[in-house]
């Protein structure tokens, strides 16, 4: 039986099967397991950082899991403190943080942490934003704005409003003094690589501040250099009050981070919350590793390059090229992402079907000039397979 065939009856069939089977990868380049060579322009939803078996993530996992692979939080380890301490400094301001394991349970935190402000106040609901995604788990999926995956598991603990994505005015009629939280995205990730008007995050600040509600930034997709930045919300110059991190931190370990800046970092007492392989060693020491190896000058020019590149391809499929860094989505004019999928893939590209009619590019931060210069050059011939 071929290893799809398995795959299909050992496992609950939330994600269909998927076509390609992976080996192996290097740098920019993956293996499937016939031998088959794809440049990774998904890095695995933005989580291969510094690309495949890099030598620096390699080294740091190694060393650790043969120290000390596990400690729980009975016991404290050098590894998260680092960890913590490098977090902050980056994002220079006073704060404090809770690692969890993945993206939905950091948001998970981020909830129950605005629970305790909500509930010291008398504070009744969230509000999020229409398409926005914040995970799956009871709590998080509650704030995600996709009523084909939320609906069928409510009620939900706490009412959420939801608003449309990059309204301000919106946004404002919705906030109000019983707001616990506004969830937002800095640019809507699993909508399709959504970056919302200029000055929008700033005006949720603004009604944040005005009502009191905190302003919790889910940067799970966004932050660790994705978009030429540390965190996407330095670049609007705008603090939210609870910051979410996963997927590119660890560099393909599994990691999650809740942040809770100024007094948002002290909402939580002792037994409040917990994990026990959050902030684990080994995660830790790969998400180090991370931080030590980006190059976010190299991040701007890279996906600069890229986004000209793809922006001059001319042919009538395409639309549009939005995002920011190197982190893209190609834009086109009809529904067919998944038949540009399979194109690129047969080019020997792998590039992710994310809406209809928009393709997700997420590459490693590794990804070199010659490189995109492949995908570049290769794209118009995928455009055109997939429509014809
Ligand atoms: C991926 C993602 C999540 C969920 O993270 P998991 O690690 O899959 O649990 C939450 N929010 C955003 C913005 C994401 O992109």
């Amino acid at each position: 039986m071929s290893l799809h065939d398995r795959f299909e009856q050992a496992f609950m069939p939330v994600y269909g099967v998927p076509p390609i089977a992976l080996a192996r990868g290097e740098g920019t380049r993956v293996w499937d397991v016939d031998g088959r060579q794809y440049l990774d322009f998904i890095g695995g939803i933005a989580v291969s950082s510094l690309g495949h078996a890099h030598p620096a993530l390699v080294e740091a996992v190694s060393k650790q899991v043969a120290t000390i692979a596990h400690t729980s939080n009975l016991f404290l380890h050098e590894p998260e403190v680092l960890l913590a301490e490098r977090l902050i400094g980056l994002l220079r301001a006073p704060a404090r943080v809770f690692f969890s394991n993945s993206g939905t349970e950091a948001n998970e935190a981020a909830y129950k942490l605005a629970m305790k402000h909500g509930r010291r106040e008398g504070r009744t609901y969230f509000v999020a934003a229409e398409n926005g995604f914040h995970g799956r788990t009871i709590g998080a999926l509650s704030l995600t704005g996709k009523q084909s995956i939320r609906d069928q598991f409510g009620p939900f603990p706490v009412p959420v409003r939801f608003v449309p994505y990059g309204d301000a005015t919106a946004l404002k009629e919705a906030v109000d003094g019983d707001c616990i939280a506004v969830f937002l995205e800095p640019t809507q990730g699993e909508a399709g690589v959504v970056p919302p008007p200029d000055g929008y995050l700033a005006a949720a600040r603004e009604i944040c501040d005005a009502t009191g509600a905190l302003l919790v930034a889910d940067e799970i997709q966004s932050a660790i250099g994705r978009t030429g930045h540390w965190f996407a919300h330095q670049a609007d110059g705008v603090t939210p009050d609870i910051l979410t991190l996963a997927k590119g931190l660890g560099g393909g370990l599994p990691i999650g981070a809740c942040v809770g800046f100024g007094d948002a970092g002290d909402l939580f007492d002792k037994g409040d919350h917990g994990s026990t392989f959050g902030g684990n060693p080994v995660s830790c020491a790969a998400a180090l590793a991370v931080l030590d190896n980006l190059d976010l000058d190299h991040v701007k020019s890279a996906g600069s390059r890229l986004r000209a590149g793809l922006s001059a391809v001319d042919h009538p499929l395409l639309k549009d090229v939005r995002g920011r860094g190197l982190w893209l989505a190609v834009v086109l004019n009809e529904p067919v992402s998944g038949r540009v999928q399979e194109a690129a893939a047969r080019a020997g590209f792998l590039v992710n079907a994310l809406q209809p009619d928009a393709v997700r590019l997420a590459p490693p931060l590794v990804v070199t000039e010659e490189e995109i210069g492949a995908l570049v050059a290769a794209f118009p011939a995928i455009l055109t397979e997939a429509v014809s």
